[in-house]
């Protein structure tokens, strides 16, 4: 269960990671990457994916979509 970021969509604003709550969100290779180790989908932390209603250009869906 974790998030993906799409590196062709993503412009590296960083503004996802300044909104994850475990720090999954980190800049790699000038764009941005979700650990999927570390993603929890936000699970007890908010409703949906903060990353995912953050992202200004859309980039971010679940890793199984
Ligand atoms: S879904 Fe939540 S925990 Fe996972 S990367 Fe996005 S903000 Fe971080
Ligand atoms: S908010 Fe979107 S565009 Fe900005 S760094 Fe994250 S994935 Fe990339």
């Amino acid at each position: 269960m974790a998030m993906k970021i799409d590196k062709d969509c993503c412009t590296a604003c960083g503004e996802c990671a300044s909104v994850c709550p475990t720090g999954a969100i980190s800049p790699a290779k000038g764009v941005y990457k979700i650990d999927p180790a570390i993603c929890t989908e936000c699970e007890g932390e908010a409703d949906e994916p903060q990353c995912m209603n953050t992202c200004p250009d859309g980039c971010i869906d679940y890793l199984s979509a």
